[in-house]
């Protein structure tokens, strides 16, 4: 199947409510445009330098989501365009985001990383980090960075009950903040959740945001 195929596809099997990622990282620039030209907006990559790379490339109309680990230092190299950042997990990131967003004269969105996963090597936030990074006053002082969800990524199984008891938690830790912290804030709405072998779970336990990658553009290569 050709990528047209594919984002077809999922035209038709995900719901209205629920915004499809197209991940695109180690894809050459004909594959996005390929993409694009079928009506696909939100790419998502996750690495810096890429990312920084392929975005002068093509249409300005897209929306780019950020969705690898980020590092402090390299914030400002995607800081001018960035449309979402899904991984937040530190309040040291959001202090350098809200400073890069600010020379920028921007706003910039984005998600808390949750560790939702039993694998040790996965990022993320636990709720505890996330509560003590959102009532401390450095926080409060940050007018450039909008926080409008959570993300997480599940253990790497094929045992779908593991998957859907992590996505279920991560939807539990959407509803425990937004009580808490976004009871007023209509922007606080995201759940990133879902990858190519696991999306259907994740938007039966309440994704908003669905991030496609190898079943879209066939199979990365590494080497
Ligand atoms: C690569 C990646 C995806 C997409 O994975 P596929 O299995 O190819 O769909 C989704 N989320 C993150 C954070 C990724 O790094």
């Amino acid at each position: 199947m050709g990528i047209k195929e594919n984002l077809e596809f999922y035209g038709k099997h995900i719901p209205e409510h629920v915004k499809l990622v197209a991940v695109s990282k180690t894809k050459p620039i004909s594959d996005l445009l390929t993409a694009y030209e079928c009506g696909q907006r939100i790419f998502g990559e996750n690495k810096v330098q890429e990312l920084a790379n392929k975005q002068p490339q093509l249409p300005t109309d897209i929306e780019w989501h950020f969705i690898g680990h980020l590092q402090s230092n390299k914030v400002k190299y995607i800081a001018p365009f960035v449309n979402l950042i899904h991984s937040v997990d530190s309040l040291k990131l959001l202090k350098e985001i809200n400073k890069q967003a600010l020379k920028n004269d921007r706003v910039i969105n984005c998600l808390l990383q949750f560790h939702i996963a039993s694998e040790e090597s996965k990022f993320g936030l636990d709720v505890e980090e996330a509560s003590q990074i959102l009532n401390s006053e450095t926080f409060a002082s940050l007018s450039n960075v909008k926080i409008v969800g959570v993300m997480g990524m599940a253990t790497f199984t094929n045992d779908g009950t593991v998957v859907r008891k992590e996505f279920n938690h991560l939807k539990s830790i959407f509803d425990t903040l937004k009580k808490e912290f976004f009871q007023n804030d209509i922007d606080f709405k995201e759940i990133s959740m879902g990858m190519s072998d696991d999306y259907k779970i994740a938007i039966e336990e309440g994704s908003t945001l669905v991030r496609i990658g190898s079943a879209i553009f066939g199979a990365r290569n590494y080497s």
